[in-house]
């Protein structure tokens, strides 16, 4: 997917970091998520103490590996990066635990996906900066206790729901994304291009903004693309006009939505009668896994009030229908 907020290749993920906003003042939106940082960062930073461990969660593309990066910058602190797969046994993850400095911040994205086994060993480092590790193999193993410095953990996961209880019930500060508004959107647009020595009029950052489905992964990269197309189409300018040229070129619609977002929509609209319809039957009508469709497609499409998860399945509202431009079957009554 050519627009899509998953999956970075290694030069994006380069790029990326080079627009990643380094403080909590240059970090757009997210006021509620923000303000809790803010004050229970300055009260850790006063005691000198380990911030509580963080939550963060959301679709992804939205700030939640930023937001891990500025929490330790402005605790400064160093921050280990990680992820649940790749912490494959219980000694991936005390190698780095017995590392951390004190204070640090430990930064696991995709949190969900810890092992049982993995995430068992978390438990008392998190309560107690602690952790028990075995010793030796067979009759002669041992469990020995080995402390911790206090730290941090900043655990990122596209949905709360999914995380054990007890790992849950071991974050003090819990924070919940959300979409951008397309004002928040262009201010990271015009940043964005600023960086990217790109010329860019207000209208043509608004034009980015209003079709990046939410989402500053996707504002940055549908940036670099009208910004390729306004060099050899126009004179480099980003305005309106090549904005929206470039846009239709991607294939994103005039709302936002790219090729998955219509596919979806047109398999329950057009396939399934407008629903409801189960999660895996869209996945096999259109192709994609079952957890990219909740994870990464249908939440912009609920937000903006096109699809509803409902307990039979997932429903196309009239606003698909016309989106689509169908009309829409007449159901009983008015
Ligand atoms: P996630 O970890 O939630 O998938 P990232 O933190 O990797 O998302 O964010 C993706 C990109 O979007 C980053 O490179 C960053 O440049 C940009 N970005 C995210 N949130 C913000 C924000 N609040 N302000 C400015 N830029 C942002």
């Amino acid at each position: 997917r050519v627009v899509s907020a998953a999956n970075a290749t290694p030069q994006e993920e380069a790029l990326e970091r080079a627009l990643r906003p380094k403080l909590l003042d240059e970090y757009v939106g997210q006021a509620k998520a923000r303000e809790q940082l803010e004050i229970f960062i300055g009260a850790a930073r006063k005691r000198a103490e380990a911030l509580d461990h963080v939550l963060l969660f959301g679709p992804p593309g939205l700030g939640k590996t930023t937001l891990s990066h500025i929490i330790a910058a402005e605790l400064g602190v160093n921050l280990r990066q990680t992820s649940g797969p790749v912490l494959e046994k219980p000694k991936d993850l005390a190698a780095i635990l017995t590392n951390l400095e004190k204070n640090d911040v430990l930064f696991i994205d995709e949190i969900h996906r810890l092992s049982p086994i993995v995430e068992e060993i978390l438990y008392p480092a998190l309560e107690d900066y602690q952790i028990d590790i075995m010793i030796g193999e067979g009759p002669a193993a041992r469990s020995i206790k080995l402390d911790l410095q206090p730290f941090t953990l900043v655990g990122a996961t596209t949905r709360a729901g999914m995380l054990t209880n007890p790992l849950r019930d071991r974050f003090g500060i819990v924070a919940r994304l959300e979409f951008y508004s397309p004002e928040e959107l262009a201010r990271i647009v015009k940043r964005s291009a600023g960086l990217l020595g790109a010329p860019i009029d207000p209208a043509g950052a608004m034009e980015v903004a209003r079709r990046s489905r939410g989402t500053p992964r996707i504002a940055n990269r549908l940036l670099r693309r009208v910004r390729d197309y306004a060099e050899v189409k126009g004179d480099g300018r980003i305005t309106r006009k090549i904005a929206d040229a470039a846009l239709k070129m991607l294939d994103v619609d005039p709302v936002g939505f790219d090729l998955m977002d219509r596919k979806l929509l047109e398999a329950v609209v057009l396939r399934f009668d407008g629903g409801p319809v189960g999660l895996d039957n869209v996945a096999a009508a259109i192709g994609e896994e079952p957890g990219t469709i909740e994870d990464v497609i249908e939440p912009y499409l609920i937000q903006q009030g096109f699809l509803q998860r409902t307990p039979r399945g997932r429903v196309a509202t009239l606003m698909a229908w016309r989106h689509l431009g169908v009309t829409p079957p007449q159901r009983g009554g008015a």
